[in-house]
Parts: C-alpha cells; sequence; structure tokens
C-alpha cells in the first residue's frame, strides 16, 4: 500500500512517515499544497489513500480535496485538521474527504482509520490468503507453507501479498515498486529483484520455477 502524505510541519511529516513505514506502507511526502495538487493530478492511480493536512502553503487541503473529486479522482482521502477547525468538519466531509482526524492525534488512532478506509471497499476480503500451499494472515502477518511457518520481513511480506492478490498476472517491475516502495527507491529497480530472490529462497522456490515464476524481460507472475 502506498500513501502520499501532504504535511506541511516537516517534523510532524519525517515522524508520521517513520511510524508508517515501520507498519509496511510505502509513503512519499509533500510539504505545499500545491505541489500536492499537482501530484494527485497526474499520479492519483499510484496511491492508495492521500492523507491530507488542512493548512498548507501553496494550496489548502479542502481545495485539494474538492478539486480531486471534481476531476473524479476516487483514490480515498484523510484529511488532519488542527483542533481549532473542527467545525469545518462537515465541509471537509462535503469536500469529499473519506474521514478527518483531529490534532493532536495518536499514531495508533492514525493507523486505525487508516486501516479502515483501506478496508472500506474490499470488506468482503478474508484475513487468509492462500495460493497453492501457502497460506498468508493479514491480520496476524504470518505466513505459512505446507502448514511450516515461514519468517519474512515485513517487505516480503507486503511482496508476497501483492503477488497472490493478482495470481497468474505478469507483474513487472515498475508496477511492484510503484504500489510497494516509496519515490526514493524508484531509480533502484533491482531492490526488486533482490527481494524476490530472497522471498523464493524462503519459500523454498530457488530456480525461478516454482510458486514465483520469472517472466523473462518483463517482470514475475505467480502461478496458481
Ligand atoms: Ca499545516
Amino acid at each position: 500500500m502506498r500513501l502520499l502524505l501532504v504535511e506541511d510541519e516537516e517534523k510532524l511529516a519525517k515522524a508520521l512517515s517513520q511510524g508508517l513505514t515501520q507498519k509496511g506502507y510505502a509513503v512519499d511526502i509533500l510539504h505545499r499544497g500545491d505541489k500536492a495538487f499537482d501530484r494527485i493530478s497526474l499520479n492519483h492511480a499510484d496511491y492508495d489513500l492521500i492523507i491530507l493536512d488542512l493548512m498548507l502553503p501553496g494550496m489548502d487541503g479542502e481545495t485539494i480535496c474538492k478539486r480531486a473529486r471534481e476531476y473524479n479522482i476516487t483514490t480515498p482521502i484523510l484529511i488532519l485538521t488542527a483542533r481549532n477547525e473542527v467545525e469545518s468538519k462537515i465541509n471537509l466531509l462535503l469536500a469529499g474527504a473519506d474521514d478527518y482526524l483531529v490534532k493532536p492525534f495518536s499514531f495508533e488512532e492514525l493507523c486505525a482509520r487508516i486501516q479502515v478506509i483501506l478496508r472500506r471497499p474490499s470488506e468482503i476480503v478474508p484475513a487468509i490468503l492462500r495460493a497453492g500451499d501457502i497460506e498468508m494472515n493479514i491480520v496476524e502477518r504470518t505466513v505459512k507453507r505446507d502448514d511450516k511457518p515461514i519468517d519474512l520481513t515485513l517487505k516480503e511480506f507486503v511482496l508476497l501479498e501483492y503477488f497472490i492478490r493478482h495470481p497468474n498476472k505478469v507483474i513487472n517491475r515498475e508496477e511492484l515498486l510503484t504500489h510497494l516502495w516509496d519515490f526514493n527507491y524508484a531509480s533502484f529497480s533491482n531492490v526488486v529483484d533482490v527481494h524476490v530472490k530472497n522471498l523464493r529462497k524462503k519459500l523454498g522456490d530457488n530456480n525461478g520455477q516454482g510458486l514465483l515464476e520469472t517472466v523473462r524481460g518483463v517482470g514475475y507472475r505467480l502461478k496458481e
């Protein structure tokens, strides 16, 4: 899951981004509203959620939200507001925000709100995902193959989850980078290959002919 965080308080942005990265999200940060609107207009399909501060230099969060919806951009938006701006909450929801959070908020509450928003369209998606003899529990973040537990890093876990959610589809490196890594990694596309290699090793597939197939010159495919 990739998030765009738009927040002009740089320390807060950095702290939130670090925490969210530790939870397995890829996070891009922008500090200005006008830059954020440009990014959202052009790259909204790259993001699963936009976290938008209300008071921003360049363009305020409510205007960004309203304009994005006018452009038929449906990416979920969570707005961060200061306490004295709470009376505008109805306007925020009317402007097309999915939810809002009043500062100061706890990091755990932010995570809970994000999970609820991201779960909304896919509530029927089960906590257990299966592909062949592999079983992933998304809630407990555990993986088993043939009932034997496999210890994956967070990145390997989200990578495997992405493959299992898109079975039999050839997925290229750019798509994986876009959805699972943030902008800092955009130019290091071998980071994907390295993680796929490690993932295969842990799954016991070392030759590229197992569950995760290499599609030469294109990317990877999970065979079901
Ligand atoms: Ca602000």
